[in-house]
């Protein structure tokens, strides 16, 4: 028993030796090194065999093994960022351009010298700093007085000004009164004599940073400068620079995130936030019991071992309802520059600097995201892709990827140009191209299977659209719009929904009853807001339609919108409503592939609204050849590039009865 308590004691004195030296090589900054040090003491005086011990070696164990100091060098080199953005993407100009520029913006950052400015009255201490300062490769402006201060305040834009507390004219706590209002984000460090500490204590109360103190020693100026330079530049070099991709599923959101992690030389971490139920998922357990564990993001970034990795965290308009705790503070946390350089894990317990990792939130729909965090962010749209980009993605990359993937190299199968839009008209139905790749995949995998068990010959395999049905089974997609005839009551409304555009039908009906509406198919309030204003706009404007004066007193009506397992809201299938009971009530067909977006007015003015690029996608997809938009959304059409505007006509429209016109036979 003694002897088996001996071998307890030298494994625990071993295992904590071997801890220190961790700790030690660990790389961590002097004060969670003091505490992760103190942490160890406790545990070599508690026994081995209690919970709280094996808690503690398993906390320092994560410690030690955080990138606290390791960091990947980054690749600031614009042109080969950009080739490889073109390489791994076809089209895509736009958001390209936005995230060049967005990286530009760093290269530059990086490259300016920190620029600091030194105010004293004594040539010899001018002299000593600049000295000093050039050495450490800063920019150095120098002022004798309080005046010429000022005057390079005016002319530039310092990070840290050293000035001299006492100064004939203007003192050092006037121009720090000064900076503080008209240059908040700059850093002042007071110079004083051992006379006047108190003083430069005053002045840190005043806002100050630090003080060092005459003669200049070394090191002293040295690491103050340093420290008010990296404060200086987390306030200032992350504002606003995390980018949020907000866009509909398959529209490369994620594989542009991880181009510019390879273009940065960075790592790439994805967290996907949809569904996340719990606080704890992002920031951490208390590491009370046996099995605690940090929140997602400390994970990753021990596991890539990188303490600037590029961190992708996934829809974020899709964070579970029911999320125990806030989510938006949580996030705030993490991706808020003022706040992220201090990031607190409840399981880690201490600050970890999260200011050096990059960034980039994603959502199906930008405008879901809260607006305290939205205001953090600098959004980018990616829309839908037109048929004829899926057609060129699937030839120039999905393709080569899956008959790499599924190992026909050898004898790669042909696809044609018939096939490819046949696979994407007949058997996919979105706004990206997620289904797609996994449709050319299931055709590969498929060819891979013939050839291995010997059903075809090693040769060359040519898909056409007939080879593509053989593999893909019957179509999938109608075209419901140009295949269904033109009813009364019936019109095609364009939507939005989180997978980009969509057309849904707009169904009216009258029977029997007295001034009655029925609505159904999921509607939410703010569409059956619409409705009812669709309505009282019809019977306001009976005479001038032809509508019998008596008729709401003799009849109900009854809307539905199909497809009932899509929530549907937003007031912008107001104009299909109408029409669909102008059409009604007129006994007139509505015309099937004319599709239309708008919110009405109760006196048939049309608002405008938003996803116009997302419908106008839509509404080729679905083969539509008339779309009806609100005279406002013109600016919109602007975005679209001339591919997605062939075929198809788009009528900007003011008022209801224009629409009419347009969508309803005579
Ligand atoms: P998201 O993150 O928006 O859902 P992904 O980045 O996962 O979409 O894209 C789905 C697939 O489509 C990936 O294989 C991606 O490489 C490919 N892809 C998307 N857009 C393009 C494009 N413009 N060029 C080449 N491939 C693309």
């Amino acid at each position: 028993m003694k002897f088996f308590k001996k071998s307890e004691e030298t494994e625990q004195t071993a295992k904590i030796e071997e801890l220190r030296r961790m700790i030690d090589a660990a790389g961590m900054p002097p004060d969670i090194k003091r505490i992760a040090g103190q942490e160890l003491e406790t545990l070599s005086r508690i026994s081995p065999s209690s919970a709280e011990y094996t808690i503690g070696i398993t906390y320092i164990d994560y410690l030690v093994s955080m990138p606290w100091n390791k960091k990947t060098e980054d690749i600031l080199d614009i042109s080969r960022a950009e080739k490889i953005m073109n390489q791994e993407h076809y089209g895509l100009h736009k958001i390209k351009e936005r995230i060049l520029e967005h990286l530009a913006v760093k290269v530059l950052r990086a490259a300016r010298k920190p620029q600091i400015l030194v105010v004293d009255d004594e040539e010899i201490a001018r002299k000593n700093l600049t000295h000093i300062l050039t050495k450490e490769n800063y920019a150095v402006a120098i002022a004798s007085d309080g005046e010429e201060a000022s005057k390079e305040l005016e002319a530039s834009e310092f990070d840290v000004v050293i000035t001299d507390l006492k100064m004939p004219g203007m003192d050092g706590m006037e121009i720090l009164e000064k900076i503080r209002t008209r240059h908040p984000d700059t850093k002042v460090i007071m110079i004083t004599g051992y006379a006047t500490v108190p003083s430069a204590v005053e002045a840190m109360q005043k806002g100050a940073f630090h003080y060092i103190s005459k003669p200049f020693k070394l090191d002293e100026v040295r690491s103050t400068v340093r420290n008010a330079l990296e404060k200086k530049l987390q306030t200032r070099s992350a504002r606003g620079s995390v980018l949020c991709f907000a866009g509909p599923p398959g529209t490369g959101k994620t594989s542009v995130g991880r181009a510019i992690a390879t273009a940065l030389g960075r790592k790439f971490v994805r967290i996907s936030l949809g569904g996340m139920k719990d606080e704890a998922e992002i920031r951490g357990h208390r590491r009370t019991y046996v099995g605690a564990k940090p929140g997602r993001i400390i994970e990753e970034i021990r596991r890539v071992e990188s303490a600037n990795p590029v961190i992708m965290l996934d829809e974020l308009d899709k964070i579970g309802q029911d999320f125990k705790g806030d989510p938006s503070s949580a996030l705030l946390e993490v991706l808020d520059p003022e706040q992220n350089h201090s990031f607190v894990d409840h399981y880690l317990d201490i600050p970890f600097d999260l200011s050096s990792v990059m960034f980039i939130v994603t959502a199906n729909v930008a405008h879901d995201i809260p607006s305290p965090l939205r205001d953090r962010m600098e959004v980018i749209e990616f829309s839908g892709y037109t048929q004829e980009e899926k057609a060129h993605i699937a030839m120039q990359f999905l393709i080569p990827k899956q008959v790499g993937e599924k190992g026909l190299y050898e004898h790669p199968p042909v696809f044609t140009d018939e096939a490819v839009y046949k696979i994407i008209r007949e058997y996919t139905h979105e706004a990206g191209i997620r289904n797609l790749e996994r449709k050319i995949a299931t055709i590969c995998r498929k060819i891979a299977r013939e050839l291995v068990q010997n059903k075809r010959k090693f040769e060359s395999i040519k898909i056409t659209p007939e080879m593509a049905e053989h593999y893909l089974g019957r179509r999938k997609y109608h075209f419901e719009v140009i295949e269904e005839e033109d009813r009364v009551g019936v019109t095609t409304s364009l939507v939005l929904t989180e997978a980009g555009g969509d057309i849904i039908f707009v169904e009216a009906v009258k029977m029997k009853g007295k001034k009655g509406l029925i609505l159904t198919g999921s509607l939410g309030d703010v569409m059956r807001e619409s409705a009812q204003a669709a309505l009282s706009y019809i019977r306001s404007n009976a005479g001038s339609l032809g509508i019998p004066e008596d008729f709401f007193e003799h009849h109900d009506i009854h809307i539905h919108i199909p497809s009932g397992a899509i929530q549907k809201d937003g007031p912008s299938a107001g104009l299909a409503i109408v029409t669909a009971l102008i059409s009604l009530l007129t006994g007139q067909p509505a015309i099937r592939s004319v599709a239309m977006t708008g919110e009405i007015t109760l006196t048939g003015r049309i608002l405008p609204v938003g996803g116009i690029k997302e419908k106008i996608l839509a509404a080729k997809r679905a083969q539509v050849k008339t779309v009806i938009i609100p005279a406002k959304n013109r600016i919109d059409l602007e975005e679209l590039q001339d591919a997605a505007r062939e075929d198809i006509n788009i009528h900007p429209v003011d008022n209801i009865n224009e629409a009419i016109d347009l969508a309803v036979l005579k």
